[in-house]
């Protein structure tokens, strides 16, 4: 049955409707490493609209550092700028059969945006997919993430530390709070500049329950939510994942 319906849901050449997806989780769900994996099962991009504006760092333009300096905060970026962003995302030939949204929408305007885009090209969304996390996880997950320099491998302080040295470091004056210091092997792990502050992950759980939270019960109208335990692991995500998809048919 998982077969046949995930053979009418993979993309295909002929013209048919793309597979559009949106993941729509609190940071640390693990939506980005689940839509890496489905990316590569389906033939279709992962969209992150956090790494597309990431990706925008070395650029040294005054646009480009107004940005870093909102997601340093842990606030959003504005609407226009995002859907602009995305805009030139989807309309990449690679997209043209679908893309798994990731971070995006974020606010009900982007959601309205994202309708009316697709409408335009004859598609619409396929499925939602609410990964579904308790917020003190979600803050760990996040606060605890370091990864090597070149983002080969990453790890976590709380789930994920074995053959990981890391302590706190008091500010010499104690002036600010304490930073979390990691290596492996002797190598200085990073972070996140927005991960590596704890008021700005939190800012980014409280714009999540304000601003993106209220999209899902939008989506529910429309009857596309569909709900994962995202507390388990990363292959029984990508397993009940899979069960939507090819339930989503
Ligand atoms: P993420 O990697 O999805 O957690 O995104 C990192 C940061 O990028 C966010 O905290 C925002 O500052 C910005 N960002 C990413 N996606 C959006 C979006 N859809 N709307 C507004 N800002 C976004």
């Amino acid at each position: 049955m998982a077969g046949n319906s995930l053979a009418r849901l993979i993309p295909s050449k002929r013209g048919k409707m793309g597979l559009y997806l949106i993941l729509i989780g609190v940071q640390g769900a693990g939506k980005g490493e689940q839509a890496r994996i489905l990316s590569s099962e389906y033939g279709i991009p992962h969209v992150s609209t956090g790494d597309l504006f990431r990706a925008m760092k070395t650029r040294a333009d005054p646009l480009a550092q107004q940005l870093q300096a909102t997601m340093a905060a842990g606030k959003l970026i504005d609407d226009v700028t995002t859907n602009e962003v995305v805009r030139e995302r989807l309309s990449q030939p690679d997209a043209a059969g679908g893309a798994i949204l990731d971070g995006y929408p974020r606010t009900p305007a982007q959601a309205e945006w994202l309708a009316a885009f697709l409408a335009e090209r004859g598609e619409r969304l396929r499925a939602v997919i609410l990964f579904e996390l308790d917020l003190f996880t979600a803050f760990k997950r996040a606060f605890g993430r370091v990864s090597m320099p070149d983002d080969t491998k990453s790890y976590n302080i709380y789930y994920n530390s074995e053959g990981l040295n890391w302590t706190f470091e008091d500010h010499p004056e104690q002036a600010y709070p304490p930073r979390l210091v990691a290596s492996v092997n002797g190598v200085a792990l990073k972070r996140r500049p927005d991960d590596a502050n704890a008021h700005a992950i939190i800012k980014r759980i409280d714009s999540f329950l304000e601003q993106t939270a209220p999209l899902i019960a939008h989506y529910q109208q429309h009857g596309l939510v569909h709900v994962v335990d995202a507390a388990q692991s990363i292959a029984d995500v990508s397993a009940s994942l899979r069960q939507i998809i090819g339930v989503q048919a």
